[in-house]
């Protein structure tokens, strides 16, 4: 274990903190131990994996684990599913690498999101009409005050949208481990999401494979996305917000060129995005805090911009948009 850890290149927004101690987590008999020797409740605990669902505030008074445990295996083959267990500490990237060199499916529409693939059950990472909970089987945890493994069936994972269990009840509770994810041996390709449809017609492709799907996901992102090395960001910092329909249509009457999406359960979600331009953020810059120009969701560090004058600024966006929508918008990014 390591004392007084910078964790400023540990983070995408690249926001400056210390932390008391940093343990780098490469196995789970290491972690278990660890809890069990220290005394779980001596220090304030907190998991980090690849920092990019971080905003830090603040030097941390407590201890850091670093998750990196790796690994894929196959834990079993069916006539139409693999199940693939992967280790926590694995980058995301990798893994939706390998499941489409396998020509695997599930993960195509969730190519190039940062991060480590232990966080992703935590918000139920999504983009492009797929979630986490499409793909999951399992999600194993060790509980921080005890020591003990828990295995999370997915419907145990309670996911919702950029939403689960290790959000809310288990937050702060819970170090994963591993996930095991259920990928289909014959893929069918989900191109339910206009601009990625639109990618595919202009690509000329009529029956794309995975990894064409895969491979245009990523060429939208990086044209539309700030790469984190070049300006520091967590992506979309808020939420969308998912609307009742009497709010969402008196909305509409006011404002008919607002975007739109139906959800299953008649609810109806609005792009953050749209709200926040409209109220005339898009490019705005205090300082080295500001909002992208390509993508008002996205709030960025240009510098040296400290934790606390992000935070100020998103705060300032919610009034601004609660002002003139009346809509509430909800981080999604982890506050440390
Ligand atoms: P971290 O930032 O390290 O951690 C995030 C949270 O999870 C923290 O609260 C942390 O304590 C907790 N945590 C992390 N690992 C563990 C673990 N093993 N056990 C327990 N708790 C843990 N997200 C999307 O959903 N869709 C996108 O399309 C998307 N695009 C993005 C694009 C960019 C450019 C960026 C910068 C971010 C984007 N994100 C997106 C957000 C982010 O990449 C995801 O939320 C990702 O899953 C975070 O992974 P991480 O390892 O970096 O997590
Ligand atoms: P986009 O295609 O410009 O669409 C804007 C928003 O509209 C998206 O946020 C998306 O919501 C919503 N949307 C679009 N089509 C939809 C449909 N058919 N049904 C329901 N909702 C729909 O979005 P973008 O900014 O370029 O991002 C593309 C995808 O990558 C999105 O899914 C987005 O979530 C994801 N992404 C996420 C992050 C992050 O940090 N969380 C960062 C970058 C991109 P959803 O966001 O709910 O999908």
């Amino acid at each position: 274990m390591l004392q007084d850890v910078d964790l400023t290149p540990l983070n995408t927004f690249g926001l400056s903190a210390k932390t008391r101690f940093y343990y780098p987590v490469t196995r789970e008999a290491d972690l278990v131990e660890f809890l069990m020797d220290q005394g779980a409740t001596q220090w304030p605990i907190r998991v980090l994996g690849g920092g990019s669902n971080v905003l830090l505030t603040d030097d941390f008074d407590g201890v850091v684990f670093h998750m990196g445990i790796q690994g894929m295996e196959v834990a079993d083959t069916r006539q139409d599913h693999v199940l693939l267990r992967v280790g926590a500490g694995v980058e995301w990237q990798e893994l939706v690498t390998h499941t489409l060199a396998h020509n695997w499916g599930g993960l195509e529409n969730l190519s190039l999101i940062p991060g480590r693939v232990g966080a992703a059950p935590i918000q139920n990472i999504g983009a492009y009409g797929t979630e986490f909970k499409d793909v999951c089987e399992s999600v194993e945890a060790i509980h921080i005050q005890t020591g003990q493994l828990r295995v999370f069936s997915a419907a145990h994972c309670a996911f919702g949208y950029r939403d689960s269990f290790f959000k809310r009840e288990g937050k702060g509770k819970y170090v994963i481990t591993h996930v095991a994810l259920r990928l289909r041996l014959h893929p069918e390709v989900n191109l339910s999401y206009q601009a990625l449809r639109q990618a595919v017609d202009a690509a000329g492709l009529v029956s794309p494979t995975i990894q064409e799907v895969g491979a245009l996901v990523s060429e939208v992102r990086r044209s539309k996305l700030p790469d984190p090395r070049v300006i520091g960001n967590a992506g979309s910092f808020f939420k969308n917000p998912v609307l009742a329909p009497y709010l969402e249509a008196g909305l509409r009457e006011e404002y008919p060129g607002m975007p739109r999406f139906l959800q299953e359960d008649g609810s109806i979600k609005v792009p953050a995005a749209w709200l926040i331009e409209q109220s005339g953020w898009k490019g705005f810059r205090k300082g080295d805090a500001g909002v992208h120009d390509k993508q008002a969701l996205v709030l960025v560090n240009h510098g040296k911009a400290k934790g606390g004058e992000i935070v100020a600024l998103s705060q300032e966006i919610q009034a601004s948009v609660k002002a003139k929508f009346g809509v509430n918008l909800e981080p999604e990014v982890n506050f440390w």
